[in-house]
């Protein structure tokens, strides 16, 4: 796991104004991933850091020599990338170059021309996938998501006997990862309304999102070979917003950016504290550092605006706020569970944490559990109702991290907007 050290020095300051704005998502501290695409007849692909509302591409940092790394340096020849290029680097690989980024961009620094050459402004570049995913797996880790959904299906018995031994995930779609701002046509599916009839094929009635943590691989490991709970977390490369739209396999949407884990280290926070009538984990999933400071800090909030909020310039509507440290299983804990049978993770694949919902009700991180399957509708500020998703309503996610004595860092944005079923 990642130390805190002098890049998370709450007093850096960046001679790039914007990153030294207080309720900007991304100051020095952060200095979150991306892959953009920049220019219209010749576009090139490039990957950056985002710094307030630039991006320092790496590339160019390297090939002029202001950043020196010997393992990325032999990719730099290479402009078409995907972050699955330096990903799987170990860690100390991407902290040496998060501290030269942190050098060059840091107030102190007063050689910036050369510098300045290298930043492209976000509103200037297309955002692409950071990373070619191989592999998707989306998790079901919020006992409180678990519970609530279970008790509308099975009253009787919410939470299947397994949930308290084993991160539960689904294999989701790869091909179906889309990034922010990517528009999502309305389903169709079978549904069976009347008991007495076969059921028919028409555009999904309940469409519904899900506020999700997602977590990219970076180094794998061989097939067959596990991954010890110690080292899991040098498995992970950094984190994102995930939406993963109902009904499972026809969009994921993922934001750009994506935040490392050492950007992380100081919102760090231990793991779930079980009941004391709940089993502890077994053995391969337990681990003192796990224990102490597997859980992760990060505040979560869902949006709403709907056309006709649009229409008549009302801001999005706050539907939840939630956070990571309410999941029942770490993500060192969900990836070490992936691998135990000898499954080989590969760079680039995406596991995500399933809904986070937390006890209360404006924690509540989907519609489903939010109307209560669509029995208690939701008034918007335009005087909507909503039970589920209707053509129009973009849903945008937000998620940010904040602890005193350290800078506020932030994930960006995850914006879908949903458009009528053909
Ligand atoms: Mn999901």
């Amino acid at each position: 796991m990642y130390e805190i050290n002098e890049t998370h020095d709450p007093n850096l300051k960046s001679w790039v104004e914007s990153a030294n704005d207080p309720s900007t998502d991304f100051p020095i501290q952060n200095l979150p991933f991306c892959v953009y695409e920049f220019g219209d007849t010749e576009p090139v692909l490039g990957i950056g850091f985002i710094i307030g509302d630039k991006i320092l591409d790496i590339y160019g940092c390297i090939n002029d020599e202001l950043m020196q790394n010997e393992a990325i340096a032999q990719f730099a020849s290479f402009r078409f990338w995907t972050l699955n290029a330096i990903a799987g680097f170990a860690p100390g690989v991407l902290s040496d170059l998060r501290r030269q980024a942190v050098y060059l961009l840091s107030e102190k620094n007063k050689d910036r021309v050369a510098i300045a050459e290298h930043l492209y402004s976000i509103s200037d570049v297309r955002f692409e996938a950071a990373f070619k995913t191989g592999d998707y797996t989306d998790f079901y880790c919020s006992i409180y998501h678990a519970t609530n959904v279970g008790s509308m299906f099975r009253p009787d018995n919410p939470l299947m006997p397994n949930y308290k031994y084993i991160p539960i995930g689904y294999h989701g779609r790869a091909s179906s990862i889309v990034v922010s701002g990517t528009d999502i046509k309305r389903p169709h599916g079978q549904n069976r309304s009347d008991a007495e009839k076969p059921p028919v094929f028409i555009p999904c009635k309940n469409l519904d999102y899900e506020m999700e943590l997602g977590f990219f691989v970076g180094k794998g490991n061989e097939m067959g070979q596990p991954i010890l709970m110690s080292e899991a977390e040098n498995h992970i490369f950094g984190v994102c917003l995930v939406n993963d739209f109902l009904a499972k396999n026809f969009a994921t949407t993922i934001s750009p950016y994506v935040v490392t884990m050492e950007a992380l280290a100081p919102f760090r926070t231990k793991a779930f504290e079980r009941d004391t009538d709940d089993p502890q984990p077994l053995g391969y999933l337990n681990d003192e550092g796990n224990k102490n400071f597997g859980g992760l800090d990060i505040n979560l909030e869902v949006y709403i605006q709907s056309e006709k909020m649009r229409n008549e310039n009302i801001e999005p509507h706050l539907l939840s706020r939630s956070n990571t440290k309410d999941l029942y299983w770490t993500i060192g804990q969900m990836l070490t569970h992936h691998a135990s049978g000898g499954c080989n993770l590969q760079t680039g694949d995406l596991m995500a944490t399933g809904t986070v919902s937390g006890k209360e009700k404006h924690e509540r991180g989907c519609l489903l559990e939010l109307t209560w399957r669509g029995t208690e509708p939701l008034e918007l500020p335009s005087g909507e109702q909503r039970r589920f998703l209707e053509d129009g309503d973009e849903i945008i996610m937000k998620g940010f991290c904040e602890r005193e004595g350290f800078r506020r860092i932030g994930l960006g944005e995850c914006r879908g907007r949903i458009l009528p079923a053909d």
